[in-house]
């Protein structure tokens, strides 16, 4: 998996392929898809909910530009598999997830395996988390209209904030933006990507 769907594809930093190395991607997914667990695409977990392609995953956290010792902000914890991709990078892993079943088994999942700096949640992550602000690195794994405001106001001056943007429900450009100060943000586009919706109060409505 990790030369021929990443490495052939581009991704370069060596911390984000040795975390994709490290995770065991077959212990998020139920055990009907486990000899499918490495293919190259996304797969069903549940509640209409899908464990994002490896490549994609791999890429959004290469975008985040994550330096030792940093805090990041997960939206949309699904599996866990993304966040135990992260916790091996981050310090701190701080990850949201609006359907309960998703947040207890992602919980649970991420206690058995051993993961303890990720804390989830269980909420709107449109809103952000406050209590942990600001953040290195926000990742957002579902798509939305525009970049939910409260997500910008938690991010550190010089982080980055990965999230799929789009105006149809189902495919988005992948968006890198970069807090350069109090008031001014960059955004740089990073190719068509297809993700489930985010819903909330700075995403779409349910
Ligand atoms: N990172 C996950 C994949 C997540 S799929 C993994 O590695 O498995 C996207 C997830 O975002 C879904 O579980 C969906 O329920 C969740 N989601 C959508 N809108 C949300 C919101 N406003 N707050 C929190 N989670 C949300």
């Amino acid at each position: 998996m990790v030369a021929e769907q990443l490495e052939a594809r581009g991704i370069t930093e060596t911390a984000v392929l040795q975390a994709m190395n490290t995770v065991p991607r077959e212990k998020f997914i139920a055990d009907t898809y486990e000899a499918h667990a490495y293919v190259d695409g996304p797969l069903p977990i549940g509640e209409k909910q899908t464990i994002s392609q490896p490549y994609i995953v791999a890429l959004m956290i290469e975008l985040l530009e994550l330096q030792p010792g940093s805090i990041v902000l997960e939206i949309g914890t699904g599996s866990g598999y993304a966040a135990a991709v992260l916790s091996r990078i981050a310090a701190q892993v701080i990850t949201i997830e609006r359907h309960e079943k998703l947040v207890w088994s992602a919980q649970e999942r991420l206690m058995a395996l051993g993961y303890d700096n990720i804390i989830v949640m269980q909420g709107d992550g449109t809103l952000g988390c406050d209590d942990f602000a600001p953040y290195d690195g926000i990742i957002v794994a579902a798509g939305g209209p525009t970049v939910p405001v409260p997500l910008k106001e938690q991010l550190k001056i010089g982080g980055k904030l990965v999230i799929p943007i789009g105006s149809n429900q189902r495919k988005q450009q992948l968006y890198q933006v970069n807090r350069r100060d109090a008031y001014q943000f960059n955004e740089k586009r990073k190719g068509p990507v297809s993700f489930v919706p985010l819903i909330g109060q700075a995403g779409w409505q349910e």
